[in-house]
């Protein structure tokens, strides 16, 4: 493994044949590191979804002579096939995307994938990406969430993944365009109930940010009173855990197991595993339903 150190002394990322991805702007061109123009300039081939989005990048940070490819949503599969016989040859290929860090919700996730899958190097310059500046800023917890991307636009994919992040017992982040902002957050708002907190994350680090935090219910109300624009990320607070049963719950529980002529132990633990509750505390309700029986007769 190449050290630290003699990385450093080489180059911004210490080697050719490999794939480098390197993350750019979100928004705003000062968060381009150094090390991210070094191994731009290091570069032989630079991949990017567009010519002219990022021909404005390189540019503006002195870099120039790249053979620049394009990989996106329309090029990808042929693409990927190329870049990899590029850096198979011994090639150094850097990729880009429009903004951030390649690999999230872009092209770079397959692409890098195909690479690794052929036994390639993969490195990367790491940077800016709206998902984790969203969830450090959005005052909900950070120690355990789910990055959710973009949701399917419709279909039993889209239904069967707003159904989870009802149920989701971590913090959830998902990225949207801002003309399906309206419909994503009603269908949220029908998933997760309207009182659940949710934080909109705007144009990030740009010069109209805005971090916006309430509940479904009055982030319907805020996107339907001005039209979407920009770009969003939507941060969802954690599902509760649902209420524990009360006692008079397990006990209607089991009276109902021992109606239907299963042994009060079984019962005990039938609805000690329906319930997710201690068997102990199941069946000791269930021998003071015995006790309470017997001294009522
Ligand atoms: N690779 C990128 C990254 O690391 O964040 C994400 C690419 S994805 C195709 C684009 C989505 O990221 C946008 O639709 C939006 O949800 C989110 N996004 C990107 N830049 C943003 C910004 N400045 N503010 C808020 N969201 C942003």
């Amino acid at each position: 493994m190449t050290s630290e150190s003699s990385k450093d002394s080489r180059s911004a990322t210490g080697m050719t044949g490999a794939l480098v991805l390197v993350a750019t702007p979100i928004g705003n061109l000062g968060d381009m590191s150094q090390r991210a123009v070094d191994a731009l300039k290091e570069a032989e081939i630079i991949c990017c979804e567009d010519t002219r989005h990022s021909g404005k990048l390189l540019s503006h940070f002195g870099v120039a002579g790249k053979k620049l490819m394009v990989i996106n949503e329309h090029t990808e599969y042929d693409a990927r096939e190329e870049i990899v016989g590029l850096v198979a040859s011994g090639k150094s290929v850097a990729l880009i995307t429009d903004a951030g860090t390649p690999g999230i919700s872009d092209p770079g996730e397959r692409l890098v994938v195909a690479v690794v899958n052929a036994g390639l190097q993969v490195s990367a310059i790491p940077g800016p990406s709206a998902l984790i500046m969203a969830l450090v800023i959005s005052g909900l917890p950070t120690s355990r969430f789910v990055f959710e991307g973009f949701l399917p636009r419709s279909g039993a994919d889209r239904t069967e993944r707003l159904a989870m992040t009802a149920t989701e017992s971590r913090t959830i982040v998902l990225y949207e365009a801002p003309h399906r902002l309206i419909k994503t957050l009603s269908d949220l708002t029908t998933a997760c109930g309207a009182m659940r907190r949710v934080v909109l994350a705007r144009e990030l680090t740009k010069l109209h940010e805005q971090i916006w935090r309430g509940t479904l219910q009055d982030a319907n109300m805020l996107v339907a009173a001005t039209e979407p624009r920009g770009e969003y990320v939507i941060i969802i607070e954690p599902a509760k855990p649902p209420a524990p049963p009360t006692d008079a719950e397990l006990v209607a529980a089991i009276k109902a197991e021992i109606a239907k002529g299963v042994s009060r132990k079984d019962s005990a633990a039938r609805v000690s595993a329906r319930f997710g509750v201690a068997k102990r505390t199941v069946y000791e309700l269930a021998l003071q339903l015995r006790d309470d029986t017997e001294s009522s007769t």
